[in-house]
């Protein structure tokens, strides 16, 4: 019986819950398909509500990561998984054979492709960008169009292949509302004399200090939130970006020009999950992220035995939630090793 634990996945989840199994003497050997841990933090620039850096969270990771019971392979896939006795084998596009006792599956979310969404004109227009685009310009400093200029009226459109029904995704991502307010106040910031504006079906601020950011954003950055779905994107002949929407508060349609359109994507089930979902034969739900067998007192526990979820794999979780979640996963793997004589 192997006293391994292989974790995929090197973002928040994956390295929070290897963290507490090494330090619990397990050794840990941790699957990364990129260069670097971190996962999605390493392409955001300031986290929601406290506007915290992201590199902060990102070393804090990386002190985790030294623990000398954690093994990293980076730039690799799982190319296969199997069950050998009570043990688990698994192989690495690199050609690894790792076994282990347990898995924890920490593939977290891919951000909803937002050109599938063509109305919007993501990738056939310039100055439509995603949340992810905006937050590499943060990171780099500067907000820019196409043509070198600062934008003067930027909008930001809520639920990008969320609750859409012609997206295929009818649940809502959760942190997206969050994520456009937090936008739109760095924007009111970086930009002052810019007006930003939201267009939201609905606000959905409920986590601790949401709402009060919301506030902020309207008291002391002056962005404007119209409740409205935005219909069509088109480019009028001076270049700027002509939007249409329905003001559903007001019950008129509206038009306005505006110079950047950001699209606030969606989370989605992992290309990495879907791939192990089918090799390890484990649920998912309608949502298409991995079901666990009881959502009230067992959200880490997959529908096979020695195999555990960790983080947003199972569904869109802030970056606090994810790492209590790994760490409740951990907890699971630990009196699982113990029951099974590992
Ligand atoms: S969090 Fe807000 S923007 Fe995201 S899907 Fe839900 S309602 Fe839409």
């Amino acid at each position: 019986m192997s006293k391994n634990v292989i974790v995929i996945g090197g973002g928040a989840a994956g390295i929070e819950a290897a963290g507490q199994l090494a330090m619990a003497g397990y050794p840990v050997i941790i699957i990364e398909k990129g260069q670097e841990i971190g996962g999605h933090l390493l392409d955001w620039y300031h986290l929601f509500p406290d506007r915290r850096n992201s590199v902060e969270v990102v070393s804090y990771l990386n002190d985790i990561a030294e623990n000398r019971n954690i093994s990293i392979l980076k730039n690799r896939q799982t190319e296969k998984i199997e069950r050998n006795k009570g043990n688990f084998h698994l192989r690495t596009s690199a050609g690894d054979e790792i076994e282990a006792g347990a898995i924890v599956v920490a593939t977290g979310f891919d951000l909803f492709r937002s050109e599938k969404k063509e109305e919007y004109g993501y990738g056939i227009y310039d100055n439509v960008i995603t949340s992810a685009d905006l937050e590499k310009m943060f990171r780099a400093g500067d907000i820019l169009l196409k043509n070198g200029k600062a934008p003067s009226k930027i909008g930001l459109v809520h639920c990008v292949g969320s609750r859409d029904e012609k997206s295929g995704n009818l649940y809502c991502s959760k942190l997206c509302c969050v994520t456009a307010v937090k936008q739109a106040i760095e924007l009111r910031e970086k930009l002052p004399s810019s007006k930003v504006f939201c267009f939201y079906m609905d606000m959905r601020m409920g986590g601790a200090h949401y709402e009060e950011l919301y506030l902020e954003a309207q008291e002391k950055h002056a962005v404007s939130f119209i409740r409205g779905k935005v219909s069509e994107v088109g480019v009028a002949h001076n270049g700027s970006l002509v939007i249409k929407a329905e003001d559903t508060l007001a019950g008129r349609p509206i038009r306005i020009e505006l110079d950047m359109l950001v699209l606030m994507a969606g989370m989605e089930m992992s290309e990495g999950g879907r791939k192990i979902s089918s090799d390890l034969h484990l649920s998912t739900g309608s949502n298409r992220f991995f079901s666990s067998i009881d959502n009230h007192y067992g959200s880490n526990l997959s529908n096979e035995n020695g195999v555990f979820y960790a983080g947003t794999c199972t569904a869109p979780m802030s970056i606090p939630e994810t790492i209590s979640h790994a760490r409740a996963a951990a907890t699971e793997v630990i009196r699982y090793m113990k029951n099974t004589g590992k």
